[in-house]
């Protein structure tokens, strides 16, 4: 991964893509979403923070998982909460 954001996008070889096109979390609770994120440590996806629950925040909060990817199509981007970092691929 180019361009140096931090460690843990740099520590990213490819990119996890989402299994399926939903939040993981709002599927079980019959929520709503705006966006899909995939969290790059164990390829959950989750909602945005546009979204009513913004469950990719809330599972990076939860579990420490630092990076995720835009599961929107034709957006190739990743971000680290930890360090705030942005990245496009
Ligand atoms: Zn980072
Ligand atoms: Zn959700
Ligand atoms: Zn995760």
């Amino acid at each position: 991964m180019s361009g140096g954001a931090c460690s843990h996008i740099e520590a990213i070889e490819s990119v996890k893509p989402p299994k399926k096109h939903v939040c993981d979390e709002c599927v079980k609770i019959g929520g709503q979403w705006v966006h899909l994120r995939t969290c790059q440590k164990c390829g959950g996806t989750h909602c945005c923070d546009s979204s009513p629950n913004r469950h990719a925040t809330k599972h990076a909060k939860a579990t420490s998982h630092p990076v995720i990817a835009s599961a929107e199509p034709g957006e190739r981007w990743l971000y680290c909460y930890p360090d705030d970092a942005f990245a496009e691929y």
